[in-house]
């Protein structure tokens, strides 16, 4: 991995720009709430591929004509970076298993998209937290530590 100091607004508009024919084809809003300007420091590609992971996953668990919120802003010496859709949720039962290499509950998953995301954040030295409410949607929280923070 290449570390370097990122504008986690700009890496993260750049994702939404890749993300957004998937989400109209679903007629899918995403909407990216930008706080201020966040700076990490992290490889470019592997943490546009963590949220290209979370989006793809919102987007596929939003109902058609349903909504992916993502939002940035800095909490303490941490960049929180929040993805939110209006889908089903999680069932209680799958949280443990999220995360686990190829388990998936779709049809044609591979059940590979959380587990790279979990791994990439950690090597990072961030975590992340799912909040689910179930019929209302699904929340994933990905914390970063701020670059200032970074030794
Ligand atoms: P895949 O998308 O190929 O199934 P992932 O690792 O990306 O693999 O996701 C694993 C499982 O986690 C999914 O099959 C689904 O059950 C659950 N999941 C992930 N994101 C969401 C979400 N936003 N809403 C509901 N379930 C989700
Ligand atoms: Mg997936």
């Amino acid at each position: 991995p290449q570390f370097a100091l990122l504008n986690l607004r700009v890496v993260l508009h750049d994702v939404v720009l890749l993300m957004e024919s998937q989400a109209l084809s679903k007629n899918v809003a995403l909407e990216f709430m930008p706080g201020e300007d966040v700076t990490v420091c992290g490889d470019v590609s592997q943490l546009k591929q963590v949220w290209i992971n979370l989006l793809r996953n919102a987007i596929e668990a939003a109902p058609q004509g349903g909504s992916v919120d993502i939002a940035l802003r800095a909490d303490g010496n941490w960049a929180v970076v929040t993805v939110t859709d209006n889908g089903p949720g999680i069932p209680e039962d799958i949280l443990p298993h999220l995360g686990t290499p190829f388990f998936t509950t779709k049809q044609d998953g591979t059940g590979l998209g959380l587990s790279v995301c979990y791994s990439i954040v950690q090597n990072h030295g961030g975590n992340i937290r799912v909040n689910s409410r179930p019929g209302e949607g699904a929340t994933f929280t990905v914390q970063l530590p701020l670059a200032d923070n970074t030794a």
